[in-house]
Order: C-alpha cells, then sequence, then structure tokens
C-alpha cells in the first residue's frame, strides 16, 4: 500500500514535470518562431553580432577608454538600435563595481527600448576563477587549482557562487569553463584547464556546469555556462598561443572529445571555438567540425560562438580568405552561429549582403538567430531582462570567503616532505623570501580585476600574501623577509645573509601573472635568478620550504633534491596566502593531488597515459595524480567481485585505505586500468574513477567504486568504440588485480 501510494506520487510529480518541461519547451519554441517569422535580415543579423562593451564606451578604441568607465550613448544608439547588435561581453579596463556593472547593463538593456522588437541584450563575461572583474567578488583559484581538489563537489559550489555573483552583476552568461585538456605545459593556457586528464576533466566540467547553471538558468541565480575552446587549442606543438595543432582523429576521439561530448550532455548552453587551426583547418572555418562533429554528430542545440576576432583572423591571420566579407562568409556557412566580433559592425553590413546575394543561405542565420534566441530563452532574458537590485546579500560574503579558503586548502599539493619537516610549529624563525612571497597577482594569475591580472591597484587590499599570512600566524617578531625579484640577482645575498638567522626559509618562487599570448616562452625553466636563489639558500644548510605559485609546471630539477619540503599551489586566488600558510603550519592538510604530470625537463614532456614505448624515457619530476598526505596513508585488500566477466556485466572494486598516522589525513582514491593487450597500442593505463574521502587518525575506510564495462572501451582503428576480451588490471595505489574479460 505505502509503496504503491509512494509510486503514485512519483508518477504524478514525473508526469507534471514533464508536462511543465513541455510546456517550457512550446512556449520556448513559440517565442523563437514568432521573433523569426517577424524579424527583417537586418535585425537577424544584428543578433548575431556579439561586441565587446569597449565598442560602446567613451574614448579611443580599441583600447584607449575614459576613466572612470563611461557608457558613449551615441556608440551605443549606433550599435543597438542602428545595426540592431544583440549580445555584448567583457569588461573595460578593468573591474568594476556591483554599482557600475548594474547601471552598464541597464543601461544597455534599456537601449533596446528604441528598436522596434525589443529583443533583450544577451551579456558574457569571463568569469573564469570567480567573478574576476567585479570589485568584492570571491576569486577562487584559477580551474587547474580547482582541478587539483579532485572534488566534483566543491567544484559545484564554486560554480554556484560564481553564477550568484555574476547574476549580482546583472551578468547572465559566462565564458567558463574550459573542456580542453592541459597537456602541453607550455602554453600560456595550461592553468585555465582541468589538467592532463580526459576522465577528470569531464567530471570537473560537469560539476561546474551544474553548479553554473543548475536547473534553471533562468532563476537569476544562475548563468549560462560556455564550454572551451572547440576544440584542441591547449595543444600548439609550439607551446605558443594561437598556434597550429595537430591532433590524429583516435586521440581526438580518446582524449579530448569526451569532456566536451560529458558537458553538452550536462546542458551547457554555449561552446566557444578555439581560435587556431587543427590539423590544417582553422577552427573557424571547419564545417566539418562544427556542423558535422558538433551539431550534428554530438548534437549540440545551443549556441556556438567565435572567439575574439576569430572570423577576421580568417583573413588576417590564417589567411584563408581574401578580405574580411569572404571571412565572415566562410565561418558562418561553417556553422558559427555569434561573432565575437570584437569592435567594429561590418560585420552586420557584410553578412546582410552575403546573403542578399546568395552566399550564405537563409537557412543558416534562422539556424543561428535560433539558437541564440533558445540561449536569451534559457536565461530568463524575455520574461524579466531588467533586475532588482538589493536580492544579493551573500555578494563577497564571509561565507563565500571561507567556501574560497576551504578550495584554496584542499588544492595545496605537497610533493615533497623530506624528514616531515612539515608542518611546522608555531616557534619556528622563518625567512620568508622569494618574489611570489608577497604578491597577490602571483598568487591569481590572469583574468584578475583586468585582463592580465598584473594591476596591483585594483587587488583587494584585505586579502593576505603568502607573507601577510605567515606574519597573521606567528607575529612580525619571528618573520624576517627578504624581497628578491622575479628574474633579477637583486637582494639573492642578503636572503642568504638572513638564512642564518632563521630555523627554516620559507621560498615563494614561480610565474608572474600572464594570460594568452602574455604568457609565451621558450623554456620552461624558472628564471635563472629564481634557480640561484634556490640553491644559494640551500647551501647555507638551513631547511628549504619551497611553495610553487605557477600557471604551469616551471622546472625545478636542478634544485628540487635539495629543497626540504615543496608545496605546489598552482593559482591559489584570493584565498591562496591563508591557505599556503595554514598548510605549513598544520592547520589545514595538504588535499591537493597533481591534475597533470610535473615535467624534470623542458623536453621531457608526456602525460601519465603515455604509450608503453614512451615508458622507458618516461621520468616526470612528479607524477599526475602524486601529492602527500601530513599522515601515513596504507592500502590494502584490493579485491574485484570476480575475476572473469562478460561483456554484459560491471566490476564492482573495493579497496581499505588506513590512516596509519596521528592526524586527520585527507585522500583521493584513485582507480586506474590497464588494458594488457588491444588490437592498437593501448596506454599504460587510463583514470577510470576516483573518490576523495577524509580519514580520522587511524581510521579504516572501504572504498567501493562501480566500474561500468564500458570504461574498458577505447576508441579501436576504425574510429569506433570498442570492448575487446582478454586480460585487464586494475590499479589503486602499489596494488594491482587482473581480470578477464570472456
Ligand atoms: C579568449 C577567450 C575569451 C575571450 C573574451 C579571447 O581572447 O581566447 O577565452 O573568452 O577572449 O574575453
Amino acid at each position: 500500500m505505502f509503496s504503491s501510494f509512494r509510486f503514485l506520487v512519483f508518477f504524478t510529480a514525473l508526469f507534471a514535470s514533464i508536462a511543465t518541461q513541455t510546456a517550457l519547451a512550446s512556449s520556448r519554441e513559440q517565442i523563437i518562431e514568432k521573433y523569426l517569422r517577424n524579424m527583417t535580415l537586418s535585425e537577424k543579423v544584428g543578433q548575431m553580432a556579439l561586441l565587446t562593451l569597449h565598442s560602446v564606451s567613451k574614448g579611443d578604441l580599441p583600447y584607449g577608454l575614459t576613466e572612470p568607465h563611461q557608457l558613449d550613448p551615441e556608440r551605443l544608439r549606433s550599435a543597438i538600435v542602428e545595426k540592431g547588435v544583440g549580445a555584448i561581453f567583457n569588461t573595460g579596463i578593468h573591474a568594476m563595481s556591483l554599482k557600475e556593472w548594474r547601471e552598464i547593463i541597464t543601461t544597455i538593456n534599456g537601449e533596446t527600448s528604441q528598436t522596434r522588437l525589443k529583443i533583450p541584450i544577451l551579456y558574457g563575461i569571463d568569469a573564469v576563477h570567480g567573478m574576476n572583474y567585479a570589485f568584492g567578488a570571491t576569486i577562487f583559484p584559477q580551474q587547474m587549482g580547482l582541478a587539483a581538489t579532485w572534488d566534483p563537489e566543491m567544484v559545484e559550489k564554486v560554480a554556484a557562487v560564481t553564477a550568484y555573483e555574476a547574476r549580482a552583476a546583472f551578468i547572465p552568461w559566462v565564458f567558463t569553463p574550459t573542456m580542453d585538456l592541459g597537456r602541453n605545459p607550455a602554453h600560456s593556457r595550461f592553468y585555465e584547464t582541468f589538467g592532463e586528464d580526459t576522465y577528470l576533466t569531464a567530471s570537473l566540467g560537469k560539476a561546474m556546469i551544474r553548479g553554473l547553471q543548475s536547473e534553471n538558468t533562468a532563476d537569476h541565480q544562475r548563468v549560462g555556462a560556455t564550454l572551451k575552446h572547440f576544440i584542441g587549442y591547449t595543444q600548439p606543438v609550439s607551446g605558443k598561443d594561437r598556434t597550429p595543432v595537430y591532433i590524429p582523429d583516435i586521440v581526438l576521439q580518446e582524449n579530448f572529445i569526451p569532456p566536451f561530448r560529458a558537458g553538452i550532455e550536462a546542458g551547457a548552453l554555449a561552446i566557444m571555438l578555439a581560435n587556431c587551426e587543427l590539423n590544417g583547418v582553422p577552427v573557424h572555418a571547419d564545417q566539418r567540425l562544427i556542423v558535422g562533429l558538433l551539431k550534428n554528430e554530438l548534437s549540440f542545440p545551443g549556441v556556438v560562438l567565435s572567439d575574439w576576432n576569430s572570423i577576421y583572423a580568417l583573413y588576417e591571420q590564417y589567411h584563408v580568405a581574401r578580405d574580411k566579407k569572404e571571412a565572415i562568409k566562410l565561418a558562418i556557412n561553417a556553422g558559427v552561429d555569434l561573432n565575437m566580433i570584437p569592435f567594429d559592425l561590418d560585420f552586420v553590413t557584410m553578412l546582410k549582403e552575403l546573403v542578399e546575394n546568395g552566399e550564405v543561405p537563409m537557412s543558416r542565420i534562422d539556424d543561428a538567430v535560433s539558437r541564440i534566441l533558445g540561449l536569451k530563452y534559457a536565461l530568463g532574458l524575455f520574461s524579466s531582462p531588467s533586475f532588482s537590485t538589493g536580492d544579493y546579500p551573500a555578494f563577497g560574503s564571509d561565507s563565500f570567503s571561507e567556501l574560497n579558503l576551504q578550495v584554496a586548502r584542499a588544492s595545496m599539493t605537497l610533493l615533497k616532505n623530506k624528514a616531515n619537516v612539515l608542518p611546522l610549529t608555531r616557534n619556528t624563525k622563518v625567512l620568508v623570501t622569494g618574489f611570489a612571497a608577497d604578491s597577490m597577482s602571483a598568487l591569481n594569475g590572469g583574468w584578475t580585476y583586468t585582463w592580465l591580472g598584473r594591476d596591483t591597484d585594483f587587488y583587494a587590499k584585505e586579502k593576505n600574501t603568502i607573507l601577510e599570512a605567515i606574519i597573521n600566524k606567528l607575529g612580525a617578531a619571528q618573520v624576517e623577509y627578504v624581497a628578491t625579484d622575479y628574474d633579477s640577482n637583486t637582494n639573492i645575498e642578503k636572503a642568504v645573509a638572513a638564512a642564518s638567522r632563521s630555523d627554516v626559509i620559507i621560498l615563494c618562487l614561480g610565474e608572474l601573472s600572464y594570460a594568452e599570448n602574455f604568457g609565451n616562452i621558450d623554456d620552461l625553466s624558472l628564471p635563472k635568478s629564481q634557480v640561484e636563489l634556490a640553491q644559494r639558500l640551500a647551501d647555507t644548510g638551513k631547511p628549504v620550504i619551497l611553495i610553487l605559485t605557477e600557471g604551469r609546471p616551471r622546472i625545478i630539477s636542478s634544485f628540487a633534491e635539495d629543497m626540504a619540503a615543496i608545496v605546489m599551489a598552482y593559482l591559489p586566488g584570493n584565498e591562496g596566502g591563508n591557505a599556503a600558510a595554514d598548510v605549513l603550519f598544520g592547520d589545514a592538510e595538504p588535499g591537493g593531488r597533481l591534475p597533470f604530470t610535473y615535467p624534470r625537463g623542458p623536453n621531457g614532456l608526456g602525460s601519465y597515459d603515455h604509450k608503453s614505448p614512451e615508458g622507458y624515457a618516461f621520468n616526470p619530476q612528479f607524477a599526475f595524480g602524486a601529492g602527500l598526505s601530513f599522515s601515513e596513508i596504507e592500502y590494502t585488500d584490493l579485491t574485484v567481485n570476480k575475476k572473469e566477466f562478460t561483456s554484459a556485466e560491471n566490476l564492482a572494486i573495493t579497496i581499505s585505505v588506513h590512516n596509519k598516522g596521528g592526524r586527520k589525513a585527507s585522500e583521493i582514491v584513485q582507480l586506474y586500468v590497464s588494458d594488457l593487450v588491444a588490437t592498437i597500442p593501448p596506454p599504460v593505463k587510463r583514470l577510470r574513477a576516483y573518490q576523495k574521502i577524509i580519514l580520522d587518525p587511524g581510521e579504516v575506510i572501504k572504498v567501493t567504486f562501480l566500474l561500468p564495462i564500458h570504461d574498458l572501451k577505447f576508441v579501436d582503428n576504425n574510429g569506433r568504440m570498442s570492448l575487446e576480451s582478454g586480460e585487464f588490471e586494475i590499479i589503486i595505489g602499489d596494488l594491482r588485480q587482473t581480470i578477464i574479460l570472456r
């Protein structure tokens, strides 16, 4: 009786929800159809234009905006009323206050009242580690730091805060997450990825989309997500940004496509294309990729947008078009829906002419415009394009900061801890040095208050650098600080002299902040002066604790041996200083595990899931998944429910994890599978599942993984997912079990 009642309730709720979904879908279709029927060609092509805020602001274009930022009424009118522009993005020169953002978005939207159809404006922004272009917002670790937590729940919470704080600024759409893989550490956008692994990227990316969008993107607490950058962009051969990428089909399918597929299945509303050429064809002109793969094969129903100036780049950089107009024709016919122009309005005029001359079919325009209107609908813009103030009391709140601190702590990755030098005791006398010790921008990297994140005037004054956080903990009397430079020998002698007065040296090395091409490098090695500082300090005989704040693994092999401890902090955001100090002094456990392989030399690149012949030469500084705990953790009793399986059965795998130490520990249990023989050379192993657990001192936790048999599949020589019989190894820690697939 009880259970049939429950069934009744369940089915009534299910049908009600299907009915609501259907009603929503049909009202969405109706709205789109109604507009499409009524719109002129000019109005349609206007909707396909995405202009940067600069072009509707006062000042000299492109970058000489007036300070403080001001919208230019004439430029705004010309864009929205005359040209029918439907979307705007970006910040001005730097971040702005909530009040400024709200005025800007309200004024921009207000301008649509002068248009015939009053279609609301779509506003988008790069909120890539929190709402990084609003003063007072919560600035989280960069995506690579989030990856190091291996914690989808945490990532979802971070994304939900980002969504809330973007909406607080009246912005409904963000350009995140990056679903491309970080497999080339030289690339300047390495830190914007979730690292090198397909499964980790897909699982954290889905969590991010859940947090950003939730069930209802129209509810003014959530925003639309954009998957970036389709596809392969982060794998340039030269390592330099926006340079050619070559990825064989089989690798694209096995490694690069699955995270995007997962993101699409999770409902991401938009996808931004990669501004590079992939396998010889510029992505923005590749119909096979955009229509064939993305829109047809992966059934992506949302908006495909270009990257910055990437359509004109077909003419200006790639030389596959004779002029801007031909570039527009190529890209729109290839399937691009929305053009991040970013500055001029020629696009609108030229695209209209192309349609009138029959060079771009009307069906293509209608496809693009219905996707764009669909996005506006999903974001609730048709029902309430204007927002009410005062609904966001938690913006920049202490509770958001607390989450930020938890996340930053959970990302800190302890890579070395000789003789358990860490955690340090409170009465230690420390020398703090290294260029990154007293720098907020070294903790944050690019996309922080400004694009390059370098202008420290805009940083939140109340946030702590690593030095400040250590002083807060120990008191100034116990801390000596010697400032050094990023790439000069200034003060190296002074630091060496100060070492004699301290028990321990805390050395903060890494990178200056950068974004995109401003992060291009010719050599992964750290600047010589930083290496020299590390070596000279190690020579003093005092234990050196190295903290790395860097967006990619800069080479440390010449002195890593001489460091007593190494903590990888990535780019941990505004709470990064506090989190690092908490880990150094044992107020938090180092929760992070490396989401990439840390190379030993600039040419020693490769990922953990390499093929067997690469194995003999594979000798990284630190392995993918590496990270120590302050406690001693032991894995025992790896069992698989059966020895032999058929293709219709799934695997149940258990492992016991024992915290043998005297401290609470945070552990990431990582399950790998190795296919021993396959028709194409199998990777040595692949991550197939992971789970984060917290263990009390002495506690044993039995972890179970249910692994679908299809996780043993791989892309075969015919490009198909194939499940082949034979032996497989299940690997957790140092333990292995062989199973047989019949
Ligand atoms: C970047 C994108 C970014 C866009 C808008 C481009 O240069 O490649 O990732 O979303 O600018 O700022």
